[in-house]
């Protein structure tokens, strides 16, 4: 058995070679449960990304000429070999991230699901041909791999984040030049680990660490990249936009959210009660899908207030890597300052504290499950994306009221409701302007299906048939004087 230390890299991973900073320069990585530095990773910057861009970009000759069949056999030796790796790398994910194992190691079998089913999709780019308007000439689509990717990931979802891009990426043809987040390197430096396991030729993928600004910067400036894929806040997002206009690039962006959770009073309140705590303090809160404003209907509200307080009662807070431990710590003190701001503004404007509301060490990450009744929308915790285990509960009247409330933000990622009505289940869900409906359900993401936001919170798909598209060129070819 592979421990977590045998897949740690401190180097980064370019042209199928484990490098240093071209500068020399590295950064440390924290574990946010201890505060120890678990190890380093080289600061790279312009210059290594212009290597790593180099790279793909000389890979991509003969990986975007290989078969269909080809491409789906090599992810799915990637797709294995991360599942024979499963325990260590949950291990090495809990050490940089903080968030339980049993999650970590959800997040990896999630992972090889996502490249396992974009294997079976290398082998599903079809075209078409379509009825030509002349008697001499035919019209062919075909569907081609856009170049090269530069993929730029977050820290809450360190391996699953680039799971949903390479494996489009790779099944499409095209090469990867991959940017983790700096707090969690690891997990996305595994892959490099992994795809020579899995025989993925070199420069296929390539894994840099080091100035966001620097290697950001030359991804969206380069010629030679065709797409940036990112998932992140969708302040960087903007920002990478703008970048990436001079040299007019595909993109896809994965941003924030700030899902509103209904639970109407013809609910099954127990159900609701579940789907709540996994919507709300899964990965201590810090997901982009994670419910952000809980609308409660009143004549369920104190009987809901009461039953979420005590469910919430029952996490267990604690570093992730102890059994038993379902709640771990934030990913840094920035992050818990966040928090307590936010519960002290709501209630400076008169919410309530129902359980938790203040961290037990000051010292540490660890912040409690956290209830808030009697939100208001003059609440910072109404319009920003909290991204903590703090869950605020709003009271509403009517089925009107709280969709107007609910899509009252410039995000439009994910929500949530609850309801036994099935005419309502219907009128509720096609009026919430978002990307994911989830009704009578917490936990919806899968890889079979589509995962994007609406509004500020992003473009384009991941998972599913759809994942693919961004990936690929439409070519029309029109072959005349048959
Ligand atoms: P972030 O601050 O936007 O960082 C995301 C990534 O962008 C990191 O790799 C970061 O690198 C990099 N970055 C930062 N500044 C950059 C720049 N100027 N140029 C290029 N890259 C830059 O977001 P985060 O705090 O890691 O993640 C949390 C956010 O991600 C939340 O808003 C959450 O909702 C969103 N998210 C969305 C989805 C989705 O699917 N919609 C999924 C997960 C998370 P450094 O770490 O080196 O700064």
């Amino acid at each position: 058995m592979v421990s977590w230390f045998e897949l740690k890299r401190e180097k980064s991973f370019i042209g199928g070679v484990w490098v240093e900073a071209d500068s020399g320069a590295s950064i440390e990585v924290i574990d946010p449960a201890t505060g120890e530095i678990i190890g380093t990773v080289p600061n790279g910057g312009a210059r290594d990304a212009r290597r790593a861009i180099g790279a793909a970009k000389t890979a991509f000759e003969a990986w975007s000429c290989t078969t269909a069949d080809h491409r789906s056999k090599v992810l799915r030796r990637l797709s294995t070999c991360i599942l024979d790796h499963q325990d260590a790398l949950a291990e090495l994910l809990t050490r940089e991230q903080g968030k339980p194992l049993a999650e970590a190691r959800l997040e990896v079998g999630a992972s090889a699901a996502y490249i396992l089913w974009f294997a079976e999709e290398a082998r599903r780019i079809y075209g078409d041909i379509i009825p030509s308007p002349w008697p001499d000439r035919r019209i062919t689509v075909t569907k081609e791999p856009v170049g090269v990717v530069g993929a730029i990931t977050p820290w809450n979802f360190p391996s699953s984040m680039l799971a949903r891009k390479i494996g489009p990426a790779l099944a499409a043809g095209c090469t990867v030049v991959a940017k983790p987040a700096t707090q969690t390197p690891y997990s996305a430096l595994a892959y490099g680990v992994l795809a020579e396991q899995a025989g993925v030729p070199s420069g296929v993928i390539n894994v840099l660490t080091g100035s966001a600004r620097e290697i950001g910067g030359e991804m969206t400036g380069s010629p030679d990249v065709a797409k940036i894929t990112f998932t992140g806040s969708t302040e960087v997002g903007k920002l990478l936009l703008r970048q990436s206009a001079d040299t007019v690039k595909k993109v896809s962006m994965e941003l924030g959210g700030n899902a509103p959770f209904i639970v109407f009073d013809d609910a099954d309140l127990e159900r609701a009660i579940g789907g709540a705590i996994a919507a709300k303090f899964r990965n201590s809160g810090q997901t982009c899908i994670c419910t952000n404003r809980l609308y409660v209907q009143a004549g369920i509200y104190d009987r809901f207030l009461e039953r979420f307080a005590a469910a919430a009662a029952n996490l267990t807070v604690g570093s992730g890597l102890e059994s038993g431990i379902t709640q771990g710590p934030l990913i840094d003190r920035s992050a818990v300052e966040k928090v307590e701001q936010i519960v002290a503004d709501a209630c400076t404007k008169g919410a309530r504290i129902v359980l938790g509301g203040a961290r037990r060490d000051p010292d540490s990450l660890f912040f409690p499950p956290t209830i808030l009744a009697d939100a208001r929308p003059n609440m910072r915790c109404t319009q920003e994306e909290i991204f903590g285990p703090l869950a605020p509960v709003y009271k509403f009247e009517t089925e009107d009221e709280v969709i107007k409330l609910a899509n009252d933000t410039e995000y439009g990622l994910a929500c949530y409701f609850y309801s036994r009505d099935l005419s309502r289940t219907y009128r509720v869900s096609e009026k919430l302007k978002y990307g994911l409906v989830g009704v009578n359900e917490g936990l919806i993401t899968t890889e079979v299906a589509p995962f994007g936001g609406v509004k500020q919170s992003g473009l384009g798909t991941e998972g599913s048939k759809y994942g693919i598209a961004d990936f690929l060129n439409i070519k029309y070819t029109c072959v005349g004087g048959i």
